[in-house]
This record gives C-alpha cells, sequence and structure tokens, in this order.
C-alpha cells in the first residue's frame, strides 16, 4: 500500500486525525497555522490576481516558500475549477510529484485520488473527482499527444522550470502555441532564484513576481585542497559535525551524485558513528544502536515507503543525517536543515551526437547549483555549508549555470514526440534554447533508419504506434516487430532487462568467482540472449533473492526489471499487442533485435576489432560481454550502447546476419554483388558477405536544413 506512508507523517507531524470533532478542528487549526506560516501566503492576494489579469504568470521564489504546496491550493480556492477544468502541476521528477501530491492532499484534509491526485509514467492516483492533479512533465506531454488543446485544464504551473529539463523545454514550446488557441488557459511558471528572465522574454515580457523570502545567512567554507574521494571527504565532514556540535544545533544535509555514492555514504556513516561511539564507551551491550541520530538517503528509485521518512519530525534529542541526490536542491524542501556538505557533483546525461552516444556522466555542478545547495542550511537559521571543493575550481571549473538538458541529450524520442504532435519542421520549433542541429539530425536519422519517419520526415504507422510506447524508439520498434516475429514474450523481458542498470556483480576480491558465475549465463552470440537467460533462470528459480546472491546477480535489479515488465505488459493490453512466445528458437529474436539496432552494426576488421558500419570508428566488445571470450567473433553486430572510457567498446552486443542488416534498413546498406543469393545463409558465422554503408541521402533532414539555413 503506497499510502501507508501517510497514516504515518499525519501521526507524526500533526495531531492524529479523529472522528470527534475537537480534534479534527485542532488538526485543522495546526495545518492551517502551518500554511499561513509560509511566505506564499502574504502574497497570496497579489499572487491571484496577477494570475488572473494575465495569461503566463512567472512565479520566483525561494525552496521551500510554498510554491508548490500552496498555489495550487490557493488556485481551487480561488475557484479556478469552478467551471469543471482543473489544475495541472509538472515536476521534473517522480519522486517529487507523488511526494508533494500527498503533502497536498494531507493539507487539504482529503484521500489522494479523490480531489488531489498524481500520475507519474505507468502510475496513475487521479480519477475523475480530481481537481489538483500533479504530474511528471513527461505525462503532461503524453496527455497533450492525446489532446491538443489540453482541454481539461484550466490553469498549468510548469514547476520546477529552473531545472530546465528535456521535457519542460518542450512542453513549453508547445505551450507557447497552445496559448494562442486556448486564450482561456492559465499558465504559471514558476522557479527558483535562477534563470527567470529567460521565461518571461520567451512568453512576451510575462510579467513576474519574487515572493518576499526570509533566508538566513549561510557560512561557506571551502576545502583547502583538492579532494580525490568526495565520499570519504563527506563522511568524515558529517561525523566531525556531528561529535562537535549539539544536536539541538541542528540537521544535517549531504549532496551526493547518485544512487550508488548516496548508499556508499549512508551505510560509511553508520559504521563510522557505531565505531566512535563503541570506542567512546557509550555502549554497553554489542547489540547497541545509534540513538542520537537518524541517517536518512534520498534518491528518485529509492521505494516509495522510505522517501517520506526524510520529514519525519525528529524527537529533540535526536539529529537526522539526510543523504541525497540533486533531488534535494529545489524539489524537496527538509525544515530543520542547518548544516550542508556539498560533493560538487552530480550526475548529468551528456550526449555526443556524432557517435549517438548517451551517457550519465558525474559532473561539476554548476554554480547556481552551488548556491542553491548552500542555500539549504539557512532556511530556518543561520547555517553553515561545506563544500568539498576549492574556492579556485568555483572561479576555474564551474559554468555559472547549468547547461540545459535539450542541449546535451539524445533527441530521438523528443522528435519522434514533436512529430505525432504534427509539428512538421521540428527545428522551427519554439524551443526556449535551440539544442545543437547535429542532434536534432542524428535523431532524425535514428529515427529514418528504423523506420519511424520516410524520406520525407513524415511520420510513418509504425512511428505513430511507436510514440505510443513509454520506451525509446529502437526499443519501441522491437517489441513491436516482435509480434510478427512471434516473440513478443521473450522482446519484452529483454526490453525491460535493458531498462534497468548493471545486474551482474564483480565484488572486489572475487572478481575471479564472480566472472565464472556470469559466464554460465552467456548464450553464444548475444547478450540480449543472455539477460533474457538470466531472467528465464531466474523464474524457474521462483523469483529468488537466494539464488541470485549465489549467482552474483543484483535481486534488487531484477525485481525492477520485472515491475518495468509488468507495466510494459499493461501498456501492450492496451495497444492491443498480443503477447506470443517462440520458445528457445532464438535465431528468430535476434533477427527481431537486429530490425530495431541496424544504424548500430559493427563489423569485424582485424583481431578482435570492429569498425562502426556507418561511421567507420574503430571499437572492441566490451570485457563482460558473452561475445568477449568467445574464439571465432562473429562478423557482423549490433550492439545496445557505446561506452568511452580509455578505448570504445561495445556494450550489449548480438550477433547478427548480414542480410538482417540490409533487409531492415534497404537504403542504409548494401551486400555486395558476388555474395548473391546463396550466400544470405543465417547463423552466427556462417556468413561472410560484404555489407557496405550505403553513401545515403537523407532527403527529409537535408530539407529541412536548407528551409532553416
Ligand atoms: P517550494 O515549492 O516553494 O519550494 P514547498 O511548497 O515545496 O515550497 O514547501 C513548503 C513547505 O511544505 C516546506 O516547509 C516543506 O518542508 C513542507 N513540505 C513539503 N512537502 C512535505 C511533506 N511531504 N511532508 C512535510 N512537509 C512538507
Ligand atoms: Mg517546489
Amino acid at each position: 500500500d503506497a499510502l501507508g506512508l501517510d497514516k504515518e507523517n499525519n501521526q507524526e507531524q500533526i495531531p492524529t486525525k479523529q472522528s470527534n470533532n475537537k480534534n479534527k478542528s485542532n488538526y485543522k487549526e495546526d495545518i492551517n497555522a502551518t500554511r499561513q506560516s509560509l511566505p506564499a501566503y502574504k502574497s497570496r492576494d497579489a499572487l491571484l490576481s496577477m494570475i488572473r489579469e494575465n495569461q503566463v504568470s512567472i512565479i520566483i521564489g525561494e525552496t521551500g516558500s510554498g510554491k508548490t504546496t500552496q498555489l495550487p491550493q490557493y488556485l481551487y480556492e480561488d475557484g479556478f475549477t469552478s467551471n469543471g477544468k482543473i489544475i495541472g502541476v509538472t515536476q521534473p521528477r517522480r519522486v517529487a510529484a507523488m511526494s508533494v501530491a500527498k503533502r497536498v492532499a494531507q493539507e487539504m484534509d482529503v484521500k489522494i485520488k479523490e480531489e488531489v491526485g498524481y500520475t507519474i509514467r505507468f502510475e496513475d492516483f487521479s480519477s475523475s473527482n480530481t481537481k489538483i492533479k500533479f504530474m511528471t512533465d513527461g505525462i503532461l506531454l503524453r496527455e497533450a499527444l492525446l489532446d491538443n488543446d489540453l482541454d481539461k485544464y484550466s490553469c498549468i504551473m510548469i514547476d520546477e522550470a529552473h531545472e530546465r529539463t528535456l521535457n519542460t523545454d518542450v512542453m513549453l514550446g508547445i505551450l507557447k502555441d497552445l496559448l494562442q488557441r486556448r486564450k482561456d488557459l492559465k499558465l504559471i511558471i514558476t522557479s527558483a532564484t535562477m534563470n527567470a528572465m529567460k521565461f518571461s522574454k520567451f512568453f512576451g515580457n510575462a510579467p513576474q513576481f519574487t515572493i518576499p523570502g526570509r533566508t538566513f545567512p549561510v557560512e561557506i567554507n571551502y576545502s583547502k585542497h583538492p579532494v580525490s574521494d568526495y565520499v570519504e571527504a563527506a563522511v568524515k565532514q558529517a561525523v566531525n559535525i556531528h561529535m562537535s556540535t549539539s544536536i539541538q544545533s541542528g540537521d544535517i544535509l549531504i549532496f551526493m551524485t547518485g544512487q550508488e555514492d548516496v548508499e556508499v555514504t549512508t551505510d560509511t556513516i553508520r559504521e563510522r558513528l557505531l565505531e566512535l561511539y563503541r570506542k567512546k564507551g557509550d555502549f554497553t551491550s554489542p547489540n547497541d544502536d545509534l540513538e542520537d541520530i537518524e541517517i536518512y538517503p534520498i534518491y528518485s528509485a529509492l521505494a516509495p515507503e522510505f522517501q517520506n521518512r526524510i520529514f519525519r519530525k525528529l524527537d529533540i534529542s535526536k539529529r537526522k543525517i539526510v543523504i541525497a541526490t540533486n533531488i534535494a536542491e529545489t524539489s524537496l524542501t527538509i525544515d530543520g536543515i542547518r548544516y550542508v556538505i556539498d560533493c560538487g557533483y552530480s550526475k548529468l546525461k551528456v550526449y555526443n551526437p556524432r557517435i549517438g552516444l548517451d551517457a550519465l556522466a558525474t559532473t561539476p555542478i554548476s554554480l547556481a547549483n552551488a548556491n542553491q545547495r548552500s542555500g539549504r542550511a539557512g532556511r530556518t537559521a543561520p547555517g553553515v555549508a561545506y563544500r568539498l571543493y576549492t574556492e579556485e575550481s568555483v572561479e576555474n571549473d564551474m559554468y555559472t549555470s547549468t547547461i540545459p538538458e535539450i542541449q546535451r541529450t539524445n533527441l530521438s524520442n523528443t522528435v519522434l514526440l514533436l512529430k505525432s504532435l504534427g509539428i512538421k519542421n521540428v527545428l522551427c520549433f519554439p524551443f526556449i534554447d535551440m539544442p545543437p542541429i547535429q542532434t536534432l539530425l542524428s535523431s532524425l536519422y535514428e529515427l529514418w533508419s528504423i523506420g519511424a519517419i520516410d524520406n520525407f520526415g513524415e511520420l510513418t504507422k509504425l512511428g505513430t504506434e511507436m510514440s505510443k510506447l513509454p520506451l525509446q524508439p529502437s526499443l519501441s520498434k522491437i517489441l513491436l516487430k516482435s509480434v510478427e516475429f512471434g516473440c513478443s514474450a521473450e522482446m519484452l523481458i529483454i526490453v525491460s532487462m535493458l531498462s534497468i542498470p548493471q545486474i551482474f556483480q564483480r565484488p572486489k576480491g572475487r572478481e575471479k568467482e564472480s566472472d565464472k558465475e556470469r559466464s554460465r549465463f552467456f548464450i553464444a552470440g548475444s547478450d540480449h540472449l543472455t539477460l533474457l537467460n538470466v531472467y528465464l533462470q531466474w523464474k524457474s528459480n521462483r523469483f529468488s533473492t537466494k539464488w541470485c546472491t549465489k549467482c552474483f546477480i543484483q535481486s534488487r535489479s531484477l525485481s525492477k526489471a520485472e515491475d518495468i515488465r509488468k507495466q510494459l505488459l499493461r501498456v501492450m493490453e492496451s495497444q492491443n499487442i498480443q503477447l506470443k512466445s517462440i520458445g528457445s528458437n532464438w535465431d528468430v529474436i535476434r533477427h527481431c533485435i537486429c530490425t530495431g539496432f541496424s544504424h548500430q552494426a559493427a563489423k569485424l576488421s582485424g583481431l578482435k576489432r570492429y569498425v562502426h558500419l556507418r561511421t567507420g570508428m574503430h571499437t572492441q566488445i566490451h570485457p563482460t560481454s558473452a561475445l568477449f571470450g568467445m574464439g571465432d567473433l562473429p562478423p557482423y553486430v549490433i550492439y545496445n550502447e557505446l561506452l568511452m572510457t580509455s578505448s570504445e567498446y561495445l556494450v550489449c552486443v548480438t550477433a547478427v546476419d548480414p542480410f538482417w542488416l540490409m533487409e531492415s534498413s534497404l537504403l542504409m546498406y548494401d551486400i555486395k554483388k558476388q555474395n548473391a543469393e546463396n550466400e544470405y545463409s543465417t547463423g552466427i558465422f556462417g556468413n561472410n558477405s560484404n555489407v557496405k554503408a550505403n553513401k545515403f541521402e537523407f532527403e527529409g533532414a537535408r530539407k529541412l536544413v536548407s528551409e532553416k539555413l
């Protein structure tokens, strides 16, 4: 029960709701007092009249001033839903959408999914009663696909717009046009203090309102020397603060880059403190635990039942340490933080259009992020921030603000979406910041090569079907194609397994042992089939966690894959996509995978080396691949991912027949004439035909560019 949390929260933060009226009115009074203490409350009337008088309003306010939780309620109270239309609020992050919806429901004293609801990918907690609906920006985009005018909304609030996520940027572009058609629609853009001017300009000098903040000074401390291990440095700093200050002086918030660092930091702080307490003789028995401290990790993928713990009000004798990704920068406000420790990095998606690579990279944060992070310490009283980087590095290495996502990621999905929205020339779409033309072109190319758009850049029937699946285009294609191939049950598993991070563990000191275990799952010539095999064996071991541990497999990742599989199955059912199994006829599955990845193909060239068929780039197979140790490497492979470290590696590889490549991308590849007919034998090794990339011209894309330039 995802909502079990709320009960717990109610009890801890506000008097328990009970049927007798006295308690009920206490509860209401308490909520009202809390609401009225927020900075937004003083500006309530000014905000409402600005929104009434303007179609677009930009609202700026410090984190925690009440933008997300209060504004939608003000609009609701002021009758913005009385015409039968509803208030929609977007969030860049799933966790935030879920968490704020629950909070607002609590404040309004209603059940979630009734007046207040939320929708995130694969999870819908909204109903026909819902008046305030929180959702991710991606969900609103999907809704725009079904209803171009977004007719059910009277008001749309794009929250956390300063984050400039890909979906937020695209949504703003769509709204710019939509506002012309729907003069009655109100658009509210809320932002932390950075970047607000840009939104105002984009919407024809829309008025801005800054909610007067109440922030306290934050003392900033830099590292004297560059830090080589920021996890260790953060642990030391946190332990130091905890041991040298009184618990009442406030809670600690640590910013890390991603789930892994967050978990390691959480565990290490615990261990370190236990050790210290033991040494000091605070513990009388070996089972004693840390009594004056709660350590909470928070990141997007954390199970929902653990997410709301960070808001708990602890007993006065206890201190809270929260270890967070940049999720706590602006979207979640934790009260009571007085100390911030900032590692100086975050994980960013970075795309290189030349090679078609999209990767999460640990990157130095921008100055705007750094200030945002430090600011978390001064919300309720003066605070202290410890930056685990030098003052010089701020001047030398940091950008003023982060490059918007749209300028650094693969846009295939976005382009497909824009095409489905009927936007003919994506290069003319009103982007708030134009993405690199190269990226748009390479996305058009990818979509064309897998048959989502035709030679003139028009969406094909297949492309339309693909846009309805919540997956990246290549994966949508192989899932749709698998029905024809009769292997959709298997493809569904493969696609789900590809949506999760690394499943095999390789613990330090046990490399050999774990490599051996891993190799037992290998299916000759295919990492995709190896993934399928892992899943099938896990299933035949009744999804056992013990089995996973024994085989050096991350059971959590597998459970997540199973979750995604079930969710996708529901989507398939709603689209009438049939589930068919082909059993162990694995060549058919390889053939089907090839139909979605012919633009990511490589050819054996020399000992253990491959050249990329299209770009001519030299690569090799990643050591973790099932193909790596094969004596005879297959002459042609497709890959799921390109990894660039010291050299270029193909990750998740499957051997393909060159004829398949040609067949699925006739315009792209050519097989030399002398290899005609009988040379087209299928199989992993039995083929020495010579596939060459065609010197092709993509008419549609070329036309679009020349129109633009
Ligand atoms: P903003 O959007 O301006 O950053 P919010 O509306 O998110 O501000 O937060 C207003 C207040 O509500 C803050 O004090 C925050 O701590 C509190 N709050 C938000 N979500 C929760 C929650 N789930 N539980 C308890 N308090 C919350
Ligand atoms: Mg907010």
